[in-house]
């Protein structure tokens, strides 16, 4: 019997499409062919891989409306910013398309005249993803290239929420003429495909974006076929306004960090440390922001905050607004929602919050909402330790114009990104991943291809 499951629209609780899940047989099959599909994939000359990878590029580009209005249906987000993740995942498609031609070798001077050393590159293998549903293209975008570019062969398997984006990627690529068994997608319950993943003898390498406990449990079963791992997991990014701040800029741009995706990203600003001097004044100019943001159906024109993605998601944010509540935090704007269990649909309006301390959930679990709470500091030594004191690692931002706090600040956070003065740093041409439990590795940039690719040495003798 066939099994479906069903696609949701999060802004209003409707039925989208059904999905068919693929059973085990099914998906077993998909990794063999793509296996297989490795043998003239990686074969291919990295001239021609590149061309293939820019048609996709061209042909995702010409879909740009239709796989945005697909995005935010599944999704929830803004049209304007599905269409700018569109455009996001674009340009990955095309940065590795260049790097596929860029993969070089070295060698090494010997030491002995009678022999040469050589270093070469090579693609691991068949690639397993993972993805989330919070950018449905863009981080199944980041991994699908440079593993395509670097000569491996891909299989994804998309979140249950939002599967009809990555699913139509696909088809994309594969009129694009990348062939059918090189690229694939699998569909059904993360747990149960992970396992058929990690078992797998084919599958030399697993990549990941989701939650830290889903991340940790990937690594742990990848160790008996010893697969390469790459892991983009949960963050509680530090935003810290420095006493000489522009606080007109700084306001604009934490509003753009922690509103974005309704703050459902893993780098949305998740403790905002205001120097005590300045906190009033920033405070009200944030607010001030924050109540122009009209919260809707993200196919509406004008809508800048989108639903929850489920009930789930929903219930942990409420939760942590009621806890900073019930221990002295002061609501400035928001807590206010809109939902409908029975309907299906979860609308957290913009929440800012002050006096937050250490001691409330919200300032160690990782939110995925939008709620900003805002806590002060003295020294900039004090803002280091706050920013610090949790277990991830992935991005922070700091607003200042003085060269010494801001070189200060980056040299002792420890973060994979920082925005100075910049609360969107994320970009195709650069390394973003994180540190500590937020990861291993970085997508993006020359060091995104790394990970698919292989070294071999060699020396010659007998010269
Ligand atoms: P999640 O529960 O970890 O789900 C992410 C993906 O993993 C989904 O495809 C999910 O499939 C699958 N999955 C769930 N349980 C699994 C298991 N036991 N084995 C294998 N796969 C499994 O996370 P989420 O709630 O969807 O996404 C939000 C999280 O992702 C946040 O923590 C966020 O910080 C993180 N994130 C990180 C980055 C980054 O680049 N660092 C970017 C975006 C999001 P199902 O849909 O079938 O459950």
């Amino acid at each position: 019997m066939t099994n479906y499951f069903n696609v949701i629209n999060p802004a209003t609780g409707e039925f989208i499409q059904e999905v068919k899940i693929d059973s085990e047989e099914e998906i077993i099959q998909a990794i063999k062919k793509g296996h297989e599909s490795f043998k003239t994939w990686s074969k291919i000359n990295a001239h021609e891989r590149s061309r293939l990878i820019k048609k996709w590029s061209e042909k995702v580009t010409e879909n740009k409306q239709e796989i945005a209005e697909i995005m935010t249906k599944e999704n929830g987000k803004p049209l304007s910013e599905s269409l700018g993740e569109v455009d996001y995942s674009v340009s990955y498609l095309d940065w590795y398309a260049e790097e596929a031609k860029r993969i070089y070798g070295r060698t090494i001077p010997a030491n002995t005249e009678s022999k040469r050393i050589t270093v070469t590159k090579e693609p691991i293998g068949l690639v397993a993803a993972i993805t989330p549903w919070n950018f449905p293209a863009a981080m199944m975008a980041r991994k699908a290239a440079p593993a395509l570019a670097a000569g491996c062969t891909f299989i994804v398997k998309p979140a249950t929420e939002t599967p009809l984006t990555g699913m139509k990627f696909i088809d994309l690529a594969h009129e694009a003429g990348i062939p059918k068994d090189a690229i694939q997608y699998v569909n059904g319950r993360g747990s149960l495909i992970g396992d058929i993943f990690t078992n797998s003898k084919y599958i030399r390498k697993i990549t990941f974006t989701g939650s830290t406990p889903v991340g940790k449990e990937l690594i742990k079963n990848s160790a008996d076929t010893m697969k390469h791992v790459t892991m983009e997991l949960g963050g509680h990014a530090p935003l810290i306004v420095a006493e000489d701040a522009d606080l007109d800029y700084a306001a604009k741009q934490t509003v753009g960090t922690k509103f974005r995706n309704a703050g459902q990203t893993c780098v949305c600003a998740n403790r905002i440390l205001v120097h005590e001097n300045v906190v009033d004044e920033f405070t009200e100019k944030f607010v001030a922001e924050v109540k122009k943001l009209n919260v809707g159906n993200g196919l509406e024109e004008g809508t800048d905050v989108g639903p929850i993605i489920n009930e789930k998601g929903y219930e942990k944010i409420v939760e942590q607004i009621k806890n900073a509540k019930e221990n002295g935090a002061e609501v400035m704007i928001g807590d206010k929602y809109d939902a409908d269990k029975e309907k299906g649909y979860f609308f957290i309006h913009p929440t800012v919050l002050k006096e937050v301390t250490t001691d409330m959930t919200i300032m160690q679990e990782e939110t995925f909402g939008p709620v900003a709470p805002i806590t002060t500091f003295k020294t900039l030594e004090e803002a280091v330790e706050l920013a610090n004191s949790t277990p991830y690692g992935l991005a922070a931002y700091f607003f200042t114009n003085d060269y010494r706090t801001g070189t200060y600040l980056h040299d002792h956070l420890q973060f994979g990104i920082i925005g100075w003065n910049d609360g969107g740093p994320s970009a195709a041409h650069a390394p973003f991943g994180g540190m500590k439990e937020s990861g291993l590795g970085r997508e993006g940039g020359i060091e995104g291809i790394e990970p698919y690719l292989e070294t071999k040495y060699m020396s010659i003798g007998g010269f």
